[in-house]
């Protein structure tokens, strides 16, 4: 067994991180004082490939698979939730669908457009369900060159800034996962509205919208595979991505971890450092097991999607996991801090409104609990 990155993975973070260094961790606290997408930053993201990373060679991505984005999303989650977010989301989960089941005409398309820093969405939640998804409100009908949306959804990340995405509508609420249809669609077309933002409790420099689609006409060639496979298609994007929530989390986790440590030796107490008390070792004790648990589960589930596989149990554990140890290490980077760092002068105050999402999108703890039960069991 191989427990550490190869050399071309260890110079790539090492790349990833420096960059993080100087052009993210200096203003991330900004950007989410000003709820602003930091466009000037993404834009030198795709101009270090890193927006087409782990996009199919032959159509202009970089080819480099889960792992490589696995460890781009924990360098920029340890800087800024909200970036992580929409890298993750924009480069992943919405481009998946595309790269699994798209036309060649549609790789050729959307695939160079997020490698130029084009930024994308994926449009599953609606208001009634976000982890039941199959009774879909969202209706598409068939015309003579296409379809027509109408519909809304929920709770979609980069709904501000996504110039293109990834929708699913159903023809028939009756006919259940079946009637269920995935479509690519375009934001500067008549029908196309951004609504509410959410006021969310973290990861502010990302928004999450509701889209509405009135009227919405879409070609014949924005369908998705067959119709039909839409939700398929929804579920095996989702649970190939899941693995770069688990990343996230990850990065998260070693952002609070690593001010934890670092406060537990610069602050004193009762005349020593508090690292000198045993309560605050053993803080730091379980959080340095956890993160270290988190990342094997990560990195193996990341490794085995590259080999081909698809993972589900894997990447749901390492999600399950890896979001709540975040939870965990962030609640006691809180603590270490005492007073400080319920205060916006911590940044552990942010970590820990940034981490709590990542055990609610992608699919919640209860839902990667009941998928890898069924794994386990056998249930079908
Ligand atoms: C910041 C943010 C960004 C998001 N981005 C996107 C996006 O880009 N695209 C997108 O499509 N969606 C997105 N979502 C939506 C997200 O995926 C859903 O919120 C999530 O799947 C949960 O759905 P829900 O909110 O409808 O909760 P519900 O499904 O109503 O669940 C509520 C609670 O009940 C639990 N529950 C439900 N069913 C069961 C069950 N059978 N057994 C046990 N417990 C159960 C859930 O685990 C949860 O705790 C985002 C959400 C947030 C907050």
């Amino acid at each position: 067994m191989d427990f550490d990155h190869d050399e071309q993975q260890s110079l790539f973070r090492a790349a990833v991180r420096e960059f993080v260094n100087s052009e993210v961790v200096p203003h991330a606290a900004r950007w989410e004082d000003e709820e602003r997408f930091p466009w000037e930053t993404w834009h030198q993201l795709a101009e270090l490939g890193l927006c087409s990373l782990a996009l199919p060679e032959e159509y202009g991505g970089g080819g480099s698979g889960k792992m490589m984005l696995c460890i781009a999303t924990e360098e920029l989650a340890r800087a800024s939730g909200g970036l992580s977010v929409a890298y993750l989301v924009s480069c992943g989960v919405a481009m998946d669908g595309i790269c699994m089941h798209g036309t060649p005409e549609q790789k050729g398309d959307y695939i160079p457009r997020c490698a130029r820093g084009e930024v994308a969405c994926f449009a599953l939640t609606e208001p009634d369900g976000g982890s039941d998804v199959a009774p879909m409100r969202m209706r598409y009908q068939t015309t003579n060159d296409g379809f027509v949306l109408n519909g809304s959804k929920t709770f979609i990340s980069n709904g501000e800034e996504a110039s293109f995405g990834v929708v699913f509508a159903t023809k028939d609420p009756e006919m259940g996962h079946r009637g269920v249809s995935a479509f690519v669609f375009e934001r500067d077309v008549p029908g196309f509205t951004v609504g509410k933002r959410e006021r969310k409790t973290g990861q502010h420099c990302s928004s999450t919208n509701e889209l509405i689609f009135d009227e919405y006409k879409v070609p014949r060639d924005a369908l998705i595979g067959q119709e039909g496979e839409g939700l398929i298609i929804a579920l095996e994007s989702i649970d190939k991505s899941r693995v770069s929530v688990a990343a996230q989390a990850l990065g998260i986790a070693r952002a609070a971890y690593d001010e934890m440590v670092r406060y537990a030796t610069e602050r004193r107490a009762f005349g020593k450092a508090l690292g000198q008390q045993q309560a605050i070792q053993w803080m730091i004790a379980d959080s340095a097991t956890e993160l270290e648990a988190a990342r094997l589960l990560t990195y193996r589930a990341a490794w085995l999607i590259d080999q081909g596989n698809l993972a589900i149990k894997e990447s749901a554990m390492a999600k399950l996991y890896a979001s709540e140890a975040a939870g965990r290490i962030c609640h006691r980077a809180v603590q270490v801090f005492g007073g400080i760092g319920y205060t916006r002068d911590a940044a552990v105050e942010r970590y820990a409104r940034d981490q709590r999402v990542t055990e609610i999108y992608e699919g919640t703890s209860e839902m990667q609990r009941w998928a890898i039960a069924r794994q386990v069991l056998g249930v079908k």
